[in-house]
């Protein structure tokens, strides 16, 4: 079985099919740079990150784009308030968004265009919307025409005529249709404008996503994702930017992920209901927020409450403890001989389990709950009062080891961030320690070796003497 994703335009589940064999390209609507990011944001982040986490366990090679938004009215009014630049504001939350990221274990995407640095694409395109007579400036504005866009309303399935009749808003006098959204808008005093055809101005939000999308991937591009608030106007807009310019569809599949509630009542801004990530680590391990968020399907709800995160910690906590066990099974010595007792069988089931969830529009509730069957099962084998650890089940024991830092690890990315933390520059400075602590030692000075290891220990790091050498480990 191949991989499905829930496409929002067609409103069902579809076949992926990438168009390119072995590659993909993801456009992600990042945030806008004012502020930290609260637990609603992070789950738009996550998304798309298990979506190339999964995607590259599957062999495609990925190259995803999030933008920022640095520049739009909360931008300004942030930026005066405080007292600073937009771009000193900009730079101040790019650099937070990275620490949050980071400490979510999300991997980076390859390219961070940012709106600022994309006015004149942005000129360009409404100049080309204007030709094509689906744009028009009026005042100092432009304005796209929706009218002339047959297909406006496809993406979040609503009719033009319903739209219209639901939309209340005055005529301003300035637009022809009240549904008509600004590609351009004229600057006022004080804010940061840009020359164009139409004036001093700045860019409507939409038409950056459309700009940066496509110069970077291309007119026709596989995945695009975002928050399910962002699917009218936001990409309803931007879908119909796209396509009167190009003339043909752009985004393959659109992808939106749920929101968070609290109590029952969605989070954002507006409510005042909202938890930075910052706030909630200071109260929570990072791999448990990460846990939490994708401990339900993408597509659905998640309620947000202390009493969720502490489930969510118990839930992480009863997988790793037995990834533990069975580190520390491997470390002891064994009886030789004996069976694997069903383990590597188990392991290989395990994947396949896995990957069916997963391959089913990227269930990340199940494939956890295919992980929570296998530890289940590895207990009732470590568990047993008649236990002997045997050579054949250190066998099994390695398989299971492997299968859990590869779905958990690689693809989930749960783990504490120590373990991945291990591949970096912890690496290479315990292997300088330890090969200078065996120089040490043939030159005699025993003393010294041993602080050494005495040190390491206390860091966390294991040495131990073997006749094949010195093994290390981090605890
Ligand atoms: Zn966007």
């Amino acid at each position: 079985m191949g991989i499905k994703i829930y496409n929002t335009l067609s409103g069902e589940k579809e076949d992926f099919k990438p168009i390119k064999e072995n590659e993909v390209g993801i456009y992600s609507c990042g945030p806008t740079v004012y502020d930290y990011f609260h637990i609603g944001n992070a789950r738009a982040f996550i998304v798309p990150d298990i979506i190339k986490r999964y995607l590259n366990y599957r062999g495609y090679k990925i190259f995803h784009v999030l933008n920022f938004t640095d520049i739009d009215d909360k931008m300004i009014k942030r930026a005066n308030q405080e007292e600073v630049t937009i771009e000193q504001l900009a730079n101040r939350f790019i650099k937070a968004y990275f620490e949050d990221t980071d400490a979510l274990n999300i991997r980076r995407a390859d390219i961070y265009p940012k709106a600022t640095e994309h006015i004149e694409g942005m000129i360009d395109l409404v100049e080309k919307l204007i030709a094509k007579d689906y744009a028009y400036s009026s005042g100092g504005d432009v304005y796209f025409r929706v009218e002339k866009f047959d297909e406006y309303g496809k993406l979040s399935k609503q009719h033009l005529e319903d739209l219209e009749a639901g939309n209340r808003v005055e005529v301003s006098g300035v637009k022809e249709n009240p549904l008509d959204f600004t590609l351009w808008k004229e600057s006022k005093e004080g804010e940061p404008s840009w020359e164009s055809p139409w004036g001093l101005g700045r860019p409507g939000w939409h038409i950056e996503c459309s700009v940066m999308s496509t110069k970077y991937l291309g007119d026709r591009f596989d995945i695009h994702t975002g928050g399910v608030d962002l699917t009218f106007p936001h990409h309803e807009n931007e879908v119909a930017q796209s396509e009167a310019c190009c003339g043909h569809q752009v985004v393959n599949y659109w992808v939106h992920n749920g929101y968070i509630n609290i109590d029952g009542e969605k989070m954002s801004k507006s409510l005042d209901n909202f938890f930075t990530i910052r706030e909630i680590l200071e109260k929570y391990k990072a791999e448990v927020i990460r846990f939490f968020l994708i401990s339900k399907h993408y597509r659905s709800p998640i309620n947000f409450s202390d009493s969720e995160l502490d489930s969510a910690k118990k839930s992480l906590g009863r997988l790793l403890n037995t990834l533990d066990k069975v580190e520390n099974l491997l470390d002891l010595d064994a009886v030789e001989g004996g069976g694997d007792k069903g383990l590597k069988g188990l392991a290989q089931e395990t994947e396949v389990e896995f990957k069916e969830a997963m391959d089913d529009d990227f269930n990340t509730a199940l494939a956890i709950a295919v992980l929570h069957t296998m530890v289940k099962e590895v207990n009732l084998i470590v568990n047993n009062k008649e236990f002997i650890l045997t050579e054949g089940l250190k066998e099994g024991l390695k398989e299971i080891k492997s299968t859990f830092e590869s779905l958990a690890g690689d693809v989930l990315g749960i783990l504490p961030k120590q373990e991945e933390a291990k591949g970096g520059l912890i690496d290479p400075l315990i292997e300088l320690l330890v090969e200078v602590r065996s120089e040490v030692r043939k030159n005699k000075n025993y003393e010294l070796a041993d602080k050494i290891r005495d040190e390491l220990k206390n860091l966390g790091v294991q040495i131990k003497d073997t006749p094949q050498g010195v093994e290390w480990k981090l605890k």
